[in-house]
Protein backbone atom coordinates (compact mmCIF):
# COMPACT_ATOMS: atom_id res chain seq x y z
CA UNK A 1 0.00 0.00 0.00
CA UNK A 2 1.62 3.56 -1.00
CA UNK A 3 0.64 6.92 1.03
CA UNK A 4 -0.28 9.13 -1.52
CA UNK A 5 -0.66 13.18 -1.36
CA UNK A 6 -3.29 14.72 -3.88
CA UNK A 7 -3.42 18.54 -3.66
CA UNK A 8 -6.07 19.94 -5.00
CA UNK A 9 -7.98 17.07 -4.41
CA UNK A 10 -11.29 18.32 -3.41
CA UNK A 11 -11.57 19.60 -6.38
CA UNK A 12 -13.44 18.37 -9.59
CA UNK A 13 -10.56 16.22 -11.00
CA UNK A 14 -8.67 15.77 -7.53
CA UNK A 15 -12.03 13.84 -6.73
CA UNK A 16 -11.86 11.44 -9.43
CA UNK A 17 -8.30 10.63 -8.72
CA UNK A 18 -8.25 10.64 -4.53
CA UNK A 19 -11.32 8.04 -5.80
CA UNK A 20 -9.27 5.86 -7.86
CA UNK A 21 -6.07 5.69 -5.75
CA UNK A 22 -8.23 4.54 -2.84
CA UNK A 23 -9.99 1.96 -5.21
CA UNK A 24 -6.77 0.66 -6.55
CA UNK A 25 -5.52 -0.04 -2.81
CA UNK A 26 -3.76 3.13 -1.68
CA UNK A 27 -4.04 5.25 1.17
CA UNK A 28 -4.82 8.76 0.42
CA UNK A 29 -4.36 12.49 1.93
CA UNK A 30 -6.49 15.16 0.13
CA UNK A 31 -4.90 18.34 0.26
CA UNK A 32 -7.14 21.60 -0.41
CA UNK A 33 -7.89 25.36 0.93
CA UNK A 34 -11.66 24.46 -0.38
CA UNK A 35 -11.27 27.80 -3.29
CA UNK A 36 -13.32 26.02 -5.92
CA UNK A 37 -13.00 22.59 -4.11
CA UNK A 38 -15.85 21.02 -2.03
CA UNK A 39 -16.03 19.06 0.39
CA UNK A 40 -19.55 17.55 -1.61
CA UNK A 41 -16.85 16.13 -4.01
CA UNK A 42 -14.86 14.02 -0.98
CA UNK A 43 -17.81 13.35 1.42
CA UNK A 44 -18.75 10.12 -0.14
CA UNK A 45 -14.75 9.14 0.72
CA UNK A 46 -14.89 10.33 4.33
CA UNK A 47 -15.59 6.90 6.08
CA UNK A 48 -12.98 4.93 4.58
CA UNK A 49 -10.15 4.57 7.14
CA UNK A 50 -7.76 5.05 3.88
CA UNK A 51 -8.74 8.91 3.12
CA UNK A 52 -7.74 11.57 5.20
CA UNK A 53 -8.62 15.28 4.39
CA UNK A 54 -6.62 18.27 5.34
CA UNK A 55 -7.51 22.19 4.74
CA UNK A 56 -4.77 23.60 4.17
CA UNK A 57 -2.86 26.28 1.86
CA UNK A 58 0.12 24.99 -0.38
CA UNK A 59 1.59 28.78 -0.61
CA UNK A 60 2.62 27.66 2.60
CA UNK A 61 5.26 24.43 3.55
CA UNK A 62 3.55 21.11 4.67
CA UNK A 63 5.20 18.39 6.43
CA UNK A 64 4.38 14.51 5.70
CA UNK A 65 5.49 11.36 5.10
CA UNK A 66 4.60 10.13 1.46
CA UNK A 67 5.58 7.64 -1.29
CA UNK A 68 3.87 10.32 -4.03
CA UNK A 69 2.39 13.47 -4.42
CA UNK A 70 -0.20 14.41 -7.15
CA UNK A 71 0.25 18.37 -7.35
CA UNK A 72 -3.43 19.89 -8.54
CA UNK A 73 -4.08 22.43 -6.26
CA UNK A 74 -4.99 25.63 -8.57
CA UNK A 75 -8.39 27.12 -10.03
CA UNK A 76 -8.39 25.80 -13.36
CA UNK A 77 -11.75 27.56 -14.85
CA UNK A 78 -10.47 31.34 -16.29
CA UNK A 79 -13.24 33.25 -14.53
CA UNK A 80 -11.89 31.37 -11.06
CA UNK A 81 -8.07 31.78 -11.76
CA UNK A 82 -8.33 35.77 -12.96
CA UNK A 83 -10.61 36.44 -9.45
CA UNK A 84 -7.39 36.73 -7.96
CA UNK A 85 -4.42 36.40 -10.37
CA UNK A 86 -1.72 37.30 -8.09
CA UNK A 87 -3.08 34.51 -6.03
CA UNK A 88 -3.20 31.86 -9.03
CA UNK A 89 0.58 32.64 -9.71
CA UNK A 90 1.47 32.48 -5.85
CA UNK A 91 -0.32 28.85 -6.14
CA UNK A 92 1.00 27.88 -9.31
CA UNK A 93 4.76 28.71 -8.13
CA UNK A 94 4.73 28.34 -4.59
CA UNK A 95 2.75 25.22 -4.45
CA UNK A 96 5.44 23.61 -6.87
CA UNK A 97 8.31 24.87 -4.55
CA UNK A 98 6.63 23.72 -1.37
CA UNK A 99 5.80 20.40 -3.13
CA UNK A 100 8.68 20.06 -4.76
CA UNK A 101 10.67 20.38 -1.51
CA UNK A 102 8.73 18.00 0.31
CA UNK A 103 8.89 15.29 -2.36
CA UNK A 104 13.26 16.08 -2.53
CA UNK A 105 13.01 15.80 1.38
CA UNK A 106 11.19 12.30 1.41
CA UNK A 107 12.26 11.44 -1.52
CA UNK A 108 8.68 11.14 -3.32
CA UNK A 109 7.66 10.77 -6.91
CA UNK A 110 5.75 13.96 -7.68
CA UNK A 111 3.48 14.55 -10.68
CA UNK A 112 2.59 18.14 -11.49
CA UNK A 113 -1.00 18.44 -13.83
CA UNK A 114 0.21 21.17 -15.95
CA UNK A 115 -1.90 22.54 -18.87
CA UNK A 116 -2.21 22.96 -22.43
CA UNK A 117 -2.09 26.57 -22.04
CA UNK A 118 1.93 26.22 -21.84
CA UNK A 119 1.32 26.38 -25.44
CA UNK A 120 -1.19 29.32 -25.45
CA UNK A 121 -3.09 30.08 -28.22
CA UNK A 122 -0.83 27.71 -30.52
CA UNK A 123 0.37 28.44 -33.57
CA UNK A 124 1.46 24.76 -34.41
CA UNK A 125 -1.72 22.47 -34.79
CA UNK A 126 -2.11 20.25 -33.41
CA UNK A 127 -0.04 20.23 -30.39
CA UNK A 128 2.96 18.34 -29.90
CA UNK A 129 5.46 18.34 -26.73
CA UNK A 130 8.17 20.14 -28.35
CA UNK A 131 6.58 22.86 -29.49
CA UNK A 132 7.40 26.08 -26.99
CA UNK A 133 4.51 27.69 -26.80
CA UNK A 134 2.27 30.91 -27.82
CA UNK A 135 1.69 33.10 -24.55
CA UNK A 136 1.03 36.47 -23.77
CA UNK A 137 3.18 37.11 -20.56
CA UNK A 138 1.13 40.18 -19.39
CA UNK A 139 -2.15 39.31 -20.66
CA UNK A 140 -5.26 38.17 -18.56
CA UNK A 141 -4.68 34.75 -18.96
CA UNK A 142 -0.69 34.56 -17.91
CA UNK A 143 -1.60 34.43 -14.22
CA UNK A 144 -1.98 30.76 -14.69
CA UNK A 145 -0.19 30.10 -18.22
CA UNK A 146 3.38 31.49 -16.70
CA UNK A 147 2.84 29.76 -13.38
CA UNK A 148 2.22 26.65 -14.95
CA UNK A 149 5.07 27.06 -17.17
CA UNK A 150 7.39 28.54 -14.19
CA UNK A 151 5.86 25.51 -12.63
CA UNK A 152 6.89 23.28 -15.17
CA UNK A 153 10.51 24.73 -15.08
CA UNK A 154 10.68 24.36 -11.25
CA UNK A 155 10.21 20.85 -11.86
CA UNK A 156 13.11 20.07 -14.39
CA UNK A 157 15.17 22.07 -12.12
CA UNK A 158 14.61 20.29 -9.25
CA UNK A 159 14.86 16.96 -10.85
CA UNK A 160 18.43 18.19 -12.41
CA UNK A 161 19.74 19.98 -9.98
CA UNK A 162 18.48 17.60 -6.90
CA UNK A 163 17.21 14.41 -8.68
CA UNK A 164 13.60 14.66 -7.24
CA UNK A 165 11.90 12.01 -9.19
CA UNK A 166 8.99 14.30 -11.14
CA UNK A 167 6.47 13.77 -13.98
CA UNK A 168 4.83 16.38 -15.26
CA UNK A 169 1.38 15.86 -17.84
CA UNK A 170 0.23 18.44 -19.69
CA UNK A 171 -3.57 18.50 -19.64
CA UNK A 172 -6.05 19.20 -22.32
CA UNK A 173 -9.75 20.82 -21.53
CA UNK A 174 -11.34 17.70 -19.38
CA UNK A 175 -15.04 17.45 -18.17
CA UNK A 176 -17.38 15.05 -16.06
CA UNK A 177 -19.08 14.76 -13.16
CA UNK A 178 -18.26 16.83 -9.84
CA UNK A 179 -17.98 20.32 -12.08
CA UNK A 180 -19.40 23.07 -10.41
CA UNK A 181 -22.17 24.69 -11.87
CA UNK A 182 -20.07 28.00 -11.44
CA UNK A 183 -17.80 26.76 -12.74
CA UNK A 184 -17.00 28.84 -15.87
CA UNK A 185 -15.96 26.89 -18.41
CA UNK A 186 -17.66 25.80 -21.38
CA UNK A 187 -19.20 22.62 -21.02
CA UNK A 188 -20.64 22.94 -18.16
CA UNK A 189 -22.00 26.51 -18.82
CA UNK A 190 -23.65 25.05 -21.96
CA UNK A 191 -25.36 22.09 -20.06
CA UNK A 192 -26.28 24.09 -17.42
CA UNK A 193 -28.01 26.92 -19.71
CA UNK A 194 -29.72 24.21 -21.66
CA UNK A 195 -31.20 22.39 -18.48
CA UNK A 196 -32.49 25.58 -17.38
CA UNK A 197 -33.56 27.04 -20.65
CA UNK A 198 -31.69 29.83 -20.79
CA UNK A 199 -29.75 30.56 -23.73
CA UNK A 200 -26.38 29.29 -24.77
CA UNK A 201 -23.61 31.43 -24.30
CA UNK A 202 -21.01 31.58 -27.38
CA UNK A 203 -18.39 34.09 -26.81
CA UNK A 204 -17.04 34.95 -30.43
CA UNK A 205 -18.27 33.66 -33.20
CA UNK A 206 -17.84 30.13 -31.82
CA UNK A 207 -15.44 28.67 -34.29
CA UNK A 208 -12.19 28.76 -32.40
CA UNK A 209 -12.23 24.69 -31.10
CA UNK A 210 -10.95 22.49 -28.12
CA UNK A 211 -10.69 18.89 -27.74
CA UNK A 212 -12.56 17.64 -24.50
CA UNK A 213 -11.78 14.58 -22.40
CA UNK A 214 -13.74 13.04 -19.83
CA UNK A 215 -12.32 12.62 -16.28
CA UNK A 216 -12.30 9.05 -15.99
CA UNK A 217 -9.55 8.76 -19.14
CA UNK A 218 -7.58 11.73 -17.54
CA UNK A 219 -7.16 9.99 -14.36
CA UNK A 220 -6.50 7.14 -16.21
CA UNK A 221 -3.62 8.68 -18.10
CA UNK A 222 -2.20 10.21 -14.95
CA UNK A 223 -1.88 7.07 -12.98
CA UNK A 224 -0.05 5.44 -16.24
CA UNK A 225 2.26 8.40 -16.01
CA UNK A 226 3.19 8.06 -12.16
CA UNK A 227 3.78 4.51 -13.25
CA UNK A 228 6.63 5.23 -15.53
CA UNK A 229 10.15 4.30 -14.97
CA UNK A 230 12.38 7.28 -13.36
CA UNK A 231 14.30 7.68 -16.58
CA UNK A 232 10.60 9.01 -18.65
CA UNK A 233 9.51 12.81 -16.80
CA UNK A 234 7.69 14.14 -19.86
CA UNK A 235 5.99 16.40 -20.63
CA UNK A 236 3.55 14.52 -22.21
CA UNK A 237 -0.23 15.15 -23.37
CA UNK A 238 -3.38 14.11 -21.91
CA UNK A 239 -6.12 14.43 -24.08
CA UNK A 240 -8.71 13.41 -25.88
CA UNK A 241 -8.01 14.84 -30.10
CA UNK A 242 -11.34 14.62 -31.36
CA UNK A 243 -11.68 18.30 -31.89
CA UNK A 244 -14.75 20.11 -31.98
CA UNK A 245 -15.95 24.76 -32.62
CA UNK A 246 -17.49 25.99 -29.87
CA UNK A 247 -20.60 26.14 -32.37
CA UNK A 248 -20.63 22.78 -32.84
CA UNK A 249 -20.78 21.08 -28.85
CA UNK A 250 -23.53 24.19 -27.94
CA UNK A 251 -25.40 22.37 -31.06
CA UNK A 252 -24.63 18.63 -29.77
CA UNK A 253 -25.78 19.81 -25.92
CA UNK A 254 -28.93 21.47 -27.02
CA UNK A 255 -29.48 18.38 -29.11
CA UNK A 256 -28.64 15.52 -26.47
CA UNK A 257 -30.72 17.94 -23.86
CA UNK A 258 -33.66 18.18 -26.12
CA UNK A 259 -33.39 21.49 -25.14
CA UNK A 260 -35.53 24.77 -26.27
CA UNK A 261 -32.31 27.22 -25.37
CA UNK A 262 -31.26 29.18 -28.33
CA UNK A 263 -27.55 29.79 -28.79
CA UNK A 264 -25.96 33.74 -28.21
CA UNK A 265 -23.29 35.38 -29.25
CA UNK A 266 -20.88 37.31 -26.98
CA UNK A 267 -17.87 39.02 -27.00
CA UNK A 268 -14.40 36.97 -27.14
CA UNK A 269 -12.33 37.54 -23.91
CA UNK A 270 -8.98 38.65 -24.55
CA UNK A 271 -6.27 35.98 -25.65
CA UNK A 272 -8.77 32.96 -26.06
CA UNK A 273 -6.59 30.61 -27.99
CA UNK A 274 -8.31 29.66 -31.36
CA UNK A 275 -7.33 26.63 -31.91
CA UNK A 276 -6.27 23.46 -29.32
CA UNK A 277 -6.07 19.52 -30.13
CA UNK A 278 -3.08 17.26 -28.38
CA UNK A 279 -0.66 15.26 -30.33
CA UNK A 280 -1.26 11.96 -28.17
CA UNK A 281 1.98 10.12 -29.94
CA UNK A 282 4.30 10.49 -26.76
CA UNK A 283 1.16 9.51 -24.55
CA UNK A 284 0.64 6.52 -26.76
CA UNK A 285 4.31 5.11 -27.06
CA UNK A 286 4.84 5.68 -23.21
CA UNK A 287 2.36 5.26 -21.11
CA UNK A 288 1.29 1.95 -22.60
CA UNK A 289 -1.08 2.88 -25.32
CA UNK A 290 -3.07 5.02 -23.64
CA UNK A 291 -5.73 7.01 -25.52
CA UNK A 292 -9.14 8.38 -24.48
CA UNK A 293 -12.03 5.33 -25.02
CA UNK A 294 -14.86 7.94 -24.31
CA UNK A 295 -16.37 9.44 -26.94
CA UNK A 296 -17.90 13.71 -26.42
CA UNK A 297 -21.41 12.06 -26.90
CA UNK A 298 -21.06 9.37 -24.15
CA UNK A 299 -19.32 11.68 -21.67
CA UNK A 300 -21.92 14.63 -22.65
CA UNK A 301 -24.47 12.14 -21.59
CA UNK A 302 -23.17 11.11 -17.85
CA UNK A 303 -22.49 14.89 -17.60
CA UNK A 304 -26.13 15.98 -18.74
CA UNK A 305 -27.24 13.49 -15.96
CA UNK A 306 -24.84 14.06 -13.32
CA UNK A 307 -26.42 18.26 -14.06
CA UNK A 308 -29.53 17.39 -14.14
CA UNK A 309 -29.93 15.66 -10.46
CA UNK A 310 -28.00 18.53 -8.86
CA UNK A 311 -29.99 21.07 -10.42
CA UNK A 312 -33.10 19.05 -9.25
CA UNK A 313 -31.91 19.04 -6.10
CA UNK A 314 -30.63 22.16 -5.47
CA UNK A 315 -33.74 23.81 -6.77
P1 LIG B 1 -10.70 22.76 -9.75
O1 LIG B 1 -10.73 24.24 -9.60
O2 LIG B 1 -11.97 22.00 -9.60
O3 LIG B 1 -9.65 22.11 -8.73
C1 LIG B 1 -8.57 22.81 -8.17
C2 LIG B 1 -8.49 22.47 -6.69
O4 LIG B 1 -7.35 23.12 -6.12
C3 LIG B 1 -9.73 22.98 -5.91
O5 LIG B 1 -10.19 21.97 -5.04
C4 LIG B 1 -9.18 24.18 -5.14
O6 LIG B 1 -9.90 24.44 -3.96
C5 LIG B 1 -7.74 23.74 -4.90
N1 LIG B 1 -6.83 24.87 -4.65
C6 LIG B 1 -6.73 26.03 -5.36
N2 LIG B 1 -5.78 26.81 -4.82
C7 LIG B 1 -5.26 26.13 -3.76
C8 LIG B 1 -4.25 26.41 -2.82
N3 LIG B 1 -3.56 27.55 -2.84
N4 LIG B 1 -3.97 25.48 -1.87
C9 LIG B 1 -4.67 24.32 -1.80
N5 LIG B 1 -5.64 23.99 -2.68
C10 LIG B 1 -5.93 24.89 -3.65
O7 LIG B 1 -10.03 22.47 -11.16
P2 LIG B 1 -9.72 21.09 -11.91
O8 LIG B 1 -10.33 21.18 -13.25
O9 LIG B 1 -10.04 19.94 -11.04
O10 LIG B 1 -8.14 21.21 -12.12
C11 LIG B 1 -7.23 20.48 -11.31
C12 LIG B 1 -5.81 20.70 -11.85
O11 LIG B 1 -5.73 20.25 -13.19
C13 LIG B 1 -5.38 22.17 -11.84
O12 LIG B 1 -4.02 22.24 -11.45
C14 LIG B 1 -5.54 22.58 -13.28
O13 LIG B 1 -4.64 23.61 -13.63
C15 LIG B 1 -5.21 21.29 -14.02
N6 LIG B 1 -5.83 21.28 -15.35
C16 LIG B 1 -7.18 21.09 -15.49
C17 LIG B 1 -7.74 21.12 -16.76
C18 LIG B 1 -9.22 20.90 -17.00
O14 LIG B 1 -9.67 21.01 -18.14
N7 LIG B 1 -10.02 20.60 -16.00
C19 LIG B 1 -6.93 21.34 -17.88
C20 LIG B 1 -5.57 21.55 -17.68
C21 LIG B 1 -5.02 21.50 -16.42
N1 LIG C 1 -16.73 29.70 -24.00
C1 LIG C 1 -17.95 30.02 -24.56
N2 LIG C 1 -19.02 30.19 -23.72
C2 LIG C 1 -18.94 30.02 -22.38
C3 LIG C 1 -17.69 29.67 -21.81
C4 LIG C 1 -16.60 29.52 -22.66
O1 LIG C 1 -18.08 30.16 -25.78
O2 LIG C 1 -19.97 30.19 -21.70
C5 LIG C 1 -15.58 29.50 -24.91
C6 LIG C 1 -14.31 30.21 -24.49
O3 LIG C 1 -14.29 31.53 -24.98
C7 LIG C 1 -13.26 29.32 -25.12
C8 LIG C 1 -13.87 27.93 -25.07
O4 LIG C 1 -15.27 28.12 -24.88
O5 LIG C 1 -13.06 29.69 -26.46
C9 LIG C 1 -13.35 27.07 -23.93
O6 LIG C 1 -13.43 27.83 -22.75
P1 LIG C 1 -13.12 27.23 -21.31
O7 LIG C 1 -13.18 28.38 -20.33
O8 LIG C 1 -13.95 26.05 -21.06
O9 LIG C 1 -11.61 26.68 -21.41
P2 LIG C 1 -10.25 27.29 -22.00
O10 LIG C 1 -10.50 28.55 -22.75
O11 LIG C 1 -9.40 27.51 -20.81
O12 LIG C 1 -9.77 26.21 -22.89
Amino acid sequence: MKRILVTGGAGFIGSHLCERLLNDGNEVICLDNFFTGSKEKIVHLLDNPYFELVRHDVTMPYYIEVDEIYNLACPASPVHYQFNAIKTIKTSVMGAINMLGLAKRVKAKILQASTSEVYGDPQIHPQIEDYWGNVNPIGIRSCYDEGKRCAESLFVNYHNQNNVRIKIVRIFNTYGTRMETDDGRVISNFIVQALRGEDLTIFGDGKQTRAFQYVDDLVEGMIRMMATGDDFIGPVNIGNPDEFTMLELAEKIIEITGSKSKIIFQPLPKDDPMQRQPDISLAREKLNDWHPVIKLEDGLKRTIAYFDQLLKETN
